[in-house]
């Protein structure tokens, strides 16, 4: 029978194992802190901003919010991640993306500490996780999934998986945290993209299949086998004139035409996204714990 994996229900677990971890840190003297960096006025974005700092807040994490103005310069905004950098009382950093065109944000990456970098796109932090070295920072998104995998015991040793997009922040990580020799790894992992040769027999030769495409409802009933597992990273806002805001958030998946056949299934919403945040503040703590003996 078909299981819907619960990213809301299992982010809560996440989240309650940080509140307990937040409470040891304190009773050793030190309060985890996240400085999350705005620049500009997308809404998007602000709106990620706000969810992160709330969610800081609820968990006994100390959160510093930064909101910049669009003008910007990179040189400022270099400025502001230096003394993050310095900060004592901040173990995390993340730069909200994207930022305004004129912000180059590779170098705003290299400029964030690495031991601070808990979004995981610093090369130190990529470096370790290709080398398998567990005290580096690895991106939340794949991370998340990688522990939505494990809370529904899906094996993955062995498996064939396929991964669709190869993007620094999901299907990369995403790809090597699967092909890794750890727990919730050792699988037969396969990527692809826009260039692609026959992606619906790719796909159809997964057992667990990974979507980070960026396009609504793009893989459909004819690229899932029979039993295989869906993880659906997709976020997209279509339009949606009953709805007040005028749009719903779809994945990547076709949700209805897939999730009768599949094993297990994430919905959007619901699925991956509530997951990101988790293993963001899980990483933050991560983070707060290297700090005390580095
Ligand atoms: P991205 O950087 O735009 O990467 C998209 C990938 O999809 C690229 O590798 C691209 O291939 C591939 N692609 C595009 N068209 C394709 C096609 N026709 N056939 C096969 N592959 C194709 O996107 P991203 O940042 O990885 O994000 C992907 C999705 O995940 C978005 O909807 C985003 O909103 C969502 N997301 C969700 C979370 C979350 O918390 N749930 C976090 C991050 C992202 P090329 O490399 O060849 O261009």
């Amino acid at each position: 029978m078909m299981k819907i994996i619960d990213g809301k229900a299992i982010s809560e677990k996440v989240l309650e194992e940080c509140r307990l971890d937040v409470e040891k840190l304190k009773e050793e003297g030190v309060k985890p802190g996240l400085a999350v960096v705005l620049v500009g006025n997308d809404p998007a974005s602000k709106a990620y901003v706000g969810s992160k700092a709330r969610t800081c807040i609820k968990l006994g994490l100390h959160s510093l919010k930064i909101e910049l103005p669009e003008s910007t310069t990179q040189e400022d905004l270099l400025e502001v991640i230096e003394q993050l950098n310095h900060d004592s009382d901040i173990h995390g950093i993340l730069v909200q993306s994207p930022p305004p065109n004129h912000i180059d944000e590779s170098a705003v990456v290299l400029a964030i500490d690495p031991a601070k970098d808990v979004d995981g796109f610093h090369p130190e932090n990529v470096a370790k996780l290709a080398l398998e070295d567990p005290s580096g920072f690895v991106p939340c998104t794949p991370l998340g999934c990688q522990r939505l995998l494990a809370e529904h015991s899906i094996e993955t040793n062995g498996a064939n998986v396929v991964i669709v997009g190869r993007s620094m922040i999901v299907g990369k990580p995403m790809a090597l945290l699967l092909m890794g020799k750890g727990p919730v790894g050792n699988a037969t992992v396969t990527v692809a993209h826009s260039r692609t040769k026959d992606l619906e027999g790719i796909c159809k030769g997964a057992d667990i299949l990974i979507a980070a495409v960026g396009r609504p409802n793009f893989l459909g009933k004819e690229h899932v086998k029979e039993g295989a597992v869906v993880i659906d990273v997709g976020i997209n806002r279509v339009e949606d004139s009953s709805l007040s805001k005028g749009y719903r958030l779809v994945g990547d998946v076709d949700f209805e035409a897939v999730a009768e056949s599949c094993r297990a299934i994430t919905p959007v919403p619901g699925g991956v996204g509530p997951m990101t945040i988790a293993m963001l503040i899980s990483n933050t703590i991560k983070a707060c714990r290297n700090s005390l003996t580095s």
